[in-house]
C-alpha cells in the first residue's frame, strides 16, 4: 500500500431506503446493517488501526449510500459502540442528504452526529433542473443550510450531482447559483458507475465520463485554491458493502463498482490489503502494452496508481478513460510539482 498512498479513506454502503429519488442516482436503496454490526464493524476497526499504525492519515469515513435523515436504519447503526469507535478513528465522519426532509428529523439527527463526531462532512444531493428551474427548491434547500450552518459544528459542505443521462444539466450556470447562494461548487457524482456492466455499458460509461470532463474548464480553481479530487489521488479509497470490501478506482471522485476484480481477499489486514494493491498496480503496468495511448504517456505512474488501467482492462476500453486535462490542469497550477515530468509538450 505504500506506493504513493498517503491516506485512506473508508466507505460503508450499509443504509437502507432513502425518500428521494434524485434524477441519475443508481444507487441500490436495499442495504443492510447486519453484518456490519455483527462483526465487520470490528474487523474494519482493526484494519484501520493498522492503517494508522503505518503512518497513513485516516481522512474520511462516508456512511451511506442514502439520505441519513431518511434511511431506516439509520438509528440502529448510529447507536451502535462499533460504529462510533471506528467513526471516531478518522477525521470527518461524511454523511449524504438532501436536507430536503422534517426539520425536527434534521436537528434530531445532527445533534446525535455532533455526539458522534466533531468534524461532520455534509455531502449533498442536488437537483440541476430544479436549481435553475424552481426558486421554492433554492429556497428550501438554502433555509435548510442555514439552519445546519447556525446550529451545528459543520466541518465542511459539498455539492454534488448525478449526471443525467441527456445532456441537459447547464454546469456553468448551476456551479454559479451554487457560487452566489452558497459559496460552495457542486461537483459531479459518477453515480451512473454503480450499476453499470463494465463490458456491456463500456460505450455508455465513455460517454457519460466525456461528458463530464467537457465541462472541466470550470472545475478546477485558479485562484490556488485546493481541489479536493487531487488530495483523494493520494488517499486509497475502499468501499464496504454486504460482507466485502472493495478497492475504488478514481476517476474525478470514486468509482462505485462492485465488479470482483476490485474486491479485495476475506484477509482484511494491512499486509492482505497491501498485496492486492501491489499486485494490481504491477498488473495495470503490464496491461499498458494493451492500451493505445498509455505507453508515453506522463501520467501512466498515475493512472496505474488510481486503479484507471484495471477499470479500462476490465471494461476492455483500450482508449484513453482518465481525466487527462485536469491531471494537466493540477498540474500546471501546482507548478509541476506533482508530476515534474507532465509538461504540456510532452503531453500525448
Ligand atoms: S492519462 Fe489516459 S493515456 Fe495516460 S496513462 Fe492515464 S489512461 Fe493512459
Amino acid at each position: 500500500m505504500s506506493i504513493g498512498f498517503l491516506g485512506f479513506n473508508l466507505f460503508i454502503e450499509v443504509l437502507n431506503q432513502c425518500r428521494w429519488s434524485c434524477p441519475g442516482c443508481h444507487v441500490d436503496k436495499k442495504n443492510s446493517e447486519r453484518g456490519f454490526l455483527d462483526g465487520d464493524a470490528r474487523r474494519l476497526i482493526a484494519l484501520s488501526e493498522e492503517f494508522r499504525g503505518q503512518g497513513h492519515a485516516l481522512q474520511r469515513f462516508f456512511v451511506g449510500p442514502t439520505d441519513f435523515l431518511t434511511a431506516e436504519n439509520w438509528d440502529l447503526i448510529a447507536e451502535s459502540e462499533t460504529f462510533r469507535e471506528l467513526a471516531s478513528l478518522y477525521s470527518t465522519l461524511a454523511v449524504y442528504s438532501t436536507l430536503l426532509g422534517d426539520d425536527e428529523v434534521l436537528d434530531r439527527r445532527l445533534t446525535q452526529l455532533n455526539r458522534i463526531h466533531p468534524a461532520i462532512k455534509l455531502v449533498i444531493p442536488i437537483m440541476p433542473a430544479d436549481v435553475l428551474q424552481r426558486p421554492e427548491y433554492l429556497r428550501r434547500l438554502r433555509r435548510s443550510v442555514n439552519r445546519v450552518k447556525s446550529g451545528f459544528g459543520i466541518h465542511d459542505f459539498q455539492m454534488v450531482f448525478n449526471v443525467l443521462p441527456r445532456e441537459g444539466e447547464d454546469f456553468r450556470k448551476v456551479s454559479e447559483t451554487f457560487m452566489h447562494e452558497f459559496g460552495v461548487k457542486p461537483e459531479y457524482n459518477l453515480s451512473f458507475a454503480r450499476s453499470a456492466d463494465l463490458k456491456r455499458d463500456r460505450a455508455e460509461l465513455v460517454r457519460q465520463l466525456d461528458h463530464i470532463y467537457r465541462q472541466l474548464d470550470f472545475h478546477i480553481d485558479r485562484d490556488g485554491s485546493q481541489d479536493e479530487s487531487v488530495e483523494d489521488w493520494f488517499v486509497k479509497c475502499a468501499v464496504y458493502r454486504e460482507g466485502e470490501l472493495y478497492s475504488m478506482p478514481l476517476l474525478l471522485d470514486p468509482f462505485v463498482n462492485y465488479h470482483p476484480a476490485f474486491r479485495y481477499s476475506q484477509d482484511w489486514s494491512y499486509a492482505g490489503l497491501q498485496k492486492f494493491e501491489s499486485e494490481r498496480i504491477l498488473r495495470a503496468y503490464a496491461a499498458c502494452d494493451a492500451m493505445e495511448e498509455c505507453g508515453p504517456c506522463p501520467y501512466l505512474g498515475l493512472c496505474s496508481h488510481l486503479g484507471v488501467l484495471d477499470l479500462m482492462s476490465e471494461m476492455g476500453e483500450r482508449r484513453c478513460i482518465a481525466p487527462r486535462s485536469h491531471f494537466q490542469d493540477a498540474n500546471e497550477l501546482s507548478g509541476f510539482r506533482l508530476w515534474p515530468w507532465g509538461y504540456r509538450a510532452e503531453s500525448p
